[in-house]
């Protein structure tokens, strides 16, 4: 398996510092040489002199070396002057006399120390300045590198077994694994497919909400057949400057094809591979630039090259049709979130290292987390031993878990905000009105918990739990999600009179908004409007802008605003007639989240139990 390590080579910056410096202390050690030593500066004097003084015998010794002399005057037993004698003749020609009282020795000039020297002084300057030119030179490089690295791919390369990813490793997601259990066989086996003529396929979409475990099952492929595994972000491929993208993408494949066969992982293609088009301006070259390369690569795969992509996204819907074409993106698995006896798998897997009471019963808290992905279950088990830990208990206990669930569902408790007496009755109005339609509402959710405790950033939360998992809503029961989403803002409303109600419905006001647009636009269950769906596209980009391309005409327009607002006025209606019929028990409610602060679902029912949905309230 290919390994990322680097080389333990020494980088050329270090040996060209310690060139330097060994480089500045030759050179220092040459100055010393020159300023010390034998390098006294002795008294120049004309030769004239010189002879006169030796005819004189006031010199006893000449010593001769080319045409350099040094003098040693008489009395003195070190040398004193120098001169310069004419090359081409000798002393006597000069005038020395025959019987001067002087030595005169003739020594070979020492030419090595001066050619030495000589050389030193020419050649170490120039040797400095090459050097340091050198460094320069290989300084600015070494920028440009890292301008250049750029546009490296970021990936990530998984290979060490430490880190592999089998399908064990994965609860739940049969159906995927079975697809993705083709594409190891390719890897594996690619030669058997290639005798039949049969083309491997080169990209693998998987769709599914986050957190649904995409990247594990990718990685897993890669776990089980054994082949490295580089992933990056799409994101990662869109930088501010333009062309990035597409040298990344480019080197990314270069890599992967070098360590084929491979896994190459693309997280959130979404973010580079949206539909192309309208794209005005420019403003989106980049990313279309880069989309661009990714099927360039794709296409430029020959059949030999072994390397499968794997690109995760919850948005197939926005993908460029040219992605999804023969021969690139071409197989698709789906990724749902998963059922109640794969939530339990994921539970026990991720309960396993932590241990937990004898009585704690993952089963329940399976039965209650329809809608989770695997991230959620993950962080659900990670919270509860945290919580735990937090307690310095050694065991989770089932109460840590419910926390744990509460905590990832709604936020955590923020009990340390203080609430007036005024506000503190006016929330336990307004949740004991959600809970009160909730219960009464014949086709809702019962109601699971009710609590004026402020939860993630609302003032109370009452909550509605499905008894199973349920795959479909009906109209009937959206009508009964709307009354009891309005149930608070009209709690507060018989409570406190009209220009009372207070901002604590805001977010309530929005959902069921949202929701009966829904109903009316994409799920065909108007009154008028029914059975046809009025989907809007985005049309594509404009100035960083999504467009909105609306497919119908203003008067539909008008006729679904008409429409939504009946939904909600029937909701609010509903709500109000169940509230006044059964006002005592919403006074009961109240009064006792006032005491309690939270109530658990049997006490609700227990205080609940003769509040009775009256004949208005009724849809059938
Ligand atoms: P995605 O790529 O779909 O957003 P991930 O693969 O990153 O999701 O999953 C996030 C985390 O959720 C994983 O690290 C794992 O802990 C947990 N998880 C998700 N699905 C499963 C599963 N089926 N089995 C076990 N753990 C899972």
């Amino acid at each position: 398996m290919a390994s990322t390590a680097p080389s333990p080579k020494k980088k050329p910056s270090t040996i060209l510092r310690i060139t330097l410096f060994w480089a500045v202390v030759v050179f220092g050690a040459l100055i010393v040489y020159a300023l010390t030593g034998n390098h006294e500066n002795l008294k120049q004097v004309p030769i004239s002199d010189v002879i006169t003084q030796a005819n004189k015998g006031e010199v006893t010794k000449i010593v001769v070396e080319g045409n350099q002399l040094t003098i040693t005057p008489k009395g003195s037993d070190k040398a004193t002057q120098t001169s310069v004698k004419d090359s081409s003749s000798s002393l006597q020609e000069q005038g020395l006399n025959a019987d001067a009282p002087v030595t005169v020795e003739y020594k070979t000039p020492s030419a090595t120390g001066d050619i030495l020297w000589n050389l030193a002084i020419i050649i170490v300057p120039v040797v400095l300045i090459a050097v340091f030119f050198l460094f320069m030179m290989r300084q600015a490089q070494g920028q440009n590198n890292q301008a250049m690295g750029f546009g490296k791919s970021k990936a990530i390369l998984y290979g060490d077994d430490k880190k592999k990813v089998v399908f064990s490793d994965i609860a739940g997601n049969d159906a995927a694994k079975q697809d993705l259990e083709e594409v190891v066989d390719f890897l594996k086996h690619p030669k058997k497919y290639e005798a039949l003529g049969a083309k491997i396929p080169k990209g693998v979409l998987l769709v599914g909400s986050p957190g649904t475990g995409k990247t594990m099952l990718a990685r897993a492929v890669a776990g089980e057949a054994n082949v490295p595994f580089f992933s990056i972000s799409g994101s990662e491929f869109v930088e501010m400057f333009v062309g990035v993208g597409a040298s990344r993408v480019r080197d990314l494949f270069a890599k992967a094809k070098k360590n084929a066969p491979a896994i190459i992982f693309i997280d959130e293609i979404d973010a580079v591979g949206r539909r192309r088009g309208s794209g005005m301006g420019g403003g989106h070259d980049e990313r279309e630039q880069t989309l661009n390369q990714i099927l360039v690569e794709m296409d430029g795969f020959d059949n030999g090259s072994n390397v499968i992509v794997l690109a995760a996204t919850n948005r197939a819907d926005v993908l460029d049709p040219a992605l999804l074409r023969p021969g690139r993106f071409d197989r698709r698995t789906n990724i749902t979130l998963p059922e109640r006896k794969d939530r339990e798998a994921i539970l026990k897997v991720h309960f396993k290292n932590k241990p937990a009471e004898e009585n704690v019963n993952i089963d329940a808290l399976a039965a209650k987390t329809a809608g989770s992905s695997g991230a959620d279950l993950a962080n659900i088990a990670n919270e509860a031993a945290i919580i735990a830990a937090r307690r310095s208990s050694k065991k989770i206990s089932n109460a840590d878990i419910t926390e744990a669930f509460e905590k990832v569902a709604i936020g955590p408790e923020r009990k340390a905000k203080v609430m007036n007496e005024d506000e503190k009755r006016m929330t336990a109005y307004h949740e004991a009105g959600h809970a009160l339609v909730g219960h009464v509402a014949p086709d809702s959710d019962p109601v699971h918990k009710v609590t004026i405790i402020p939860r993630g950033g609302t003032g109370g939360v009452t909550w509605f739990l499905p008894p199973e998992d349920r795959n479909y809503t009906s109209v009937i029961e959206f009508k009964d999600i709307l009354a009891r989403a309005l149930g608070g803002r009209i709690a507060e409303k018989i409570i406190y009179g009209d220009d009372r109600v207070t901002t604590g419905a805001g977010s309530d006001l929005r959902k069921a908004t949202e929701i009966a647009r829904d109903m009316v636009i994409e799920q065909g269950m108007g009154t008028k409007l029914r059975d046809q769906v009025f989907h809007e596209d985005n049309g594509g980009m404009v100035f960083d802008k999504i467009t909105h391309e609306r497919p119908y005409s203003d008067d539909t327009a008008r006729e679904i605003d008409t429409e939504v607002a009946e939904l909600i006025k029937e909701a609010s209606q509903r709500a109000e007639a169940i509230l006044k019929a059964n006002r005592k028990s919403l006074d009961a409610l109240a009064e006792e989240l006032v005491k309690k602060e939270t109530i658990e679902e049997t006490e609700v029912a227990e205080i609940l139990k003769d509040a009775k949905l009256p004949k208005e309230a009724a849809l059938y």
